[in-house]
């Protein structure tokens, strides 16, 4: 094992880390974390700290850490065939047996199943989808996709044009041309206090069918959300959005794509957030929970309208011309068909409502009166608390993160990980749906403390 000195240099010296400050990283000015171990809900650092994680990685370690039964389907893959491709209709037996496991498992109209290796990947396969299903109907100007502010997609190009969050687009010229966004779904940063959940939901659908009437329905191929808003701030949607807006897509002949990145697979209470709020998606991105972050692998559902285009597209044009080598990884696929049996073993879904809801209950227990905690919210494993300068007025913090993040750093201090979601002062938790009761105590009293610390 490397010396701890060693580790901190060439972590330093070598590693250029994801979303990270890289001055400060280099500088040696804020701390080089070493995770070493994990087992159920808990991880161990380096210098041998146990931690509870409440974000579950970046919620996708579903089914926790340790499991066993996951890594050694993993191991006897490699050892069988590591490695074939999936191109010109080869396959593997894990990623065929997985391809089948997704369509039982998926919302009622789902065809297929294009596996790739991350959420942003398989966005961008299912805008390609949406762009050659107009292709092969003869409607070559109906390609733009929109998107929500506040929504997260990924950091390629397209998935990065995608998201709405301004983070991910000013250092690098997006959004690209074609991708536009509207009204985000949050009722609780809604412009006029004084509105309704339901005069809400009309303005939503009044924004959107604003931007398709200005753009005109012709040139609007798609319209991509997470069933429940992931990191613009672990959002569910106001009641009775998804229906609306479905009935807005339906009218102007726009594809749904559901991005269940995050909410595949349980994380909800439900196994896709489609089935929990009435989405009828024709595409659906799903990646994390798909193997609990065991092995890289996403894929993109495609429901039987744009499958059907599809077939008539390449009896048309020849092969479908989109593949990566990594498509169907067999060590993926492995880890997903151990994966996806583990969590109906476990009833993990069910445990995700059940626990979910005890756990939404402890916060709005122990935070919902504070006068700093402008909403508590959740659904299933999901669940935010955002702060606010003063509740009357529901006056935000400027500038806006602070708080959070120092609320975040004292609740580290006490042994739990959760995260300081990017836009606004909000705590975010999504921790592995193995949780217990006894751990999302444990959460609870740790993120009272730590508000207390900081808030008083
Ligand atoms: N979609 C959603 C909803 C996500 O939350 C994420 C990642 N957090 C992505 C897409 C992108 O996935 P990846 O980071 O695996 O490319």
């Amino acid at each position: 094992m490397l010396h701890n000195d060693a580790l901190d240099r060439w972590d330093r010296e070598s590693f250029m880390h994801p979303s990270t400050h890289l001055g400060q990283f280099a500088r040696g000015e804020m701390p080089s974390r070493v995770i070493r171990t994990g087992k159920g809900v808990r991880i161990t650092d380096r210098d041998g700290n146990s931690l509870l994680d409440a974000f579950a990685g970046l919620y996708c370690v579903n089914v926790g850490y340790g499991r066993t039964e996951i890594a050694e389907a993993i191991a006897a893959q490699a050892r069988e065939l590591a490695y074939y491709h999936a191109y010109v209709g080869h396959g593997t037996e894990a990623s065929i047996t997985l391809a089948h496991m997704v369509i039982e498992r998926a919302p009622r109209g789902m065809a297929r199943v294009y596996f790739g290796l991350g959420g942003s990947d398989a966005n961008v396969t299912n805008v390609k989808l949406a762009w050659y299903y107009n292709n092969v109907l003869g409607r070559p100007e109906k390609k733009k996709i929109i998107a929500r502010w506040r929504g997260y997609h990924g950091s390629g190009l397209v998935s990065g044009s995608m998201t709405g969050l301004k983070l991910f687009h000013d250092q690098f010229d997006l959004p690209l041309d074609r991708f536009l966004h509207t009204q985000a779904p949050c009722y609780f940063r809604r412009a006029d206090p004084g509105q309704s959940e339901e005069e809400f939901v009309d303005h939503c659908v009044a924004e959107l069918e604003a931007l398709i009437a200005r753009e005109g329905p012709e040139t609007i191929a798609a319209f991509i959300g997470e069933p429940a808003l992931g990191t613009g701030g672990l959002v569910p949607p106001p009641r009775g959005y998804w229906p609306r807006i479905q009935e807005v897509l339906d009218r102007h002949d726009i594809l749904l794509i559901a991005d269940e990145v995050v909410t595949g697979f349980g994380r909800l209470g439900a196994m896709f957030g489609s089935d929990l709020y009435g989405m009828r998606p024709d595409l659906i991105t799903i990646a994390k929970g798909l193997t609990s972050a065991y092995a890289p692998l996403s894929g993109s559902i495609v429901g039987e309208r744009v499958w059907k285009v599809l077939v008539e597209g390449t009896d048309r044009f020849g092969p479908f011309g989109h593949g990566w080598t990594y498509s169907a990884h067999p060590l993926g696929a492995a880890a997903g068909v151990a994966n996806l049996k583990l969590i109906d073993q476990l009833g993990l879904v069910e445990n995700a409502r059940e626990v979910g809801a005890y756990l939404l209950d402890g916060l709005r227990a122990a935070l919902g009166d504070h006068p700093n905690v402008g909403d508590v919210r959740g659904q299933g494993l999901l669940c935010a608390v955002e702060f606010v300068e003063d509740r009357a007025e529901r006056r935000f913090f400027a500038p806006e993160g602070a708080v959070a993040a120092r609320v975040n750093a004292a609740l580290l201090r006490r042994g739990v990980i959760a995260r300081a979601m990017p836009q606004g002062d909000i705590i975010g938790l999504a921790p592995p749906l193995v949780l217990t009761r006894d751990e999302a105590d444990e959460i609870v009293t740790g993120l009272h403390a730590a508000v207390r610390e900081v808030l008083g």
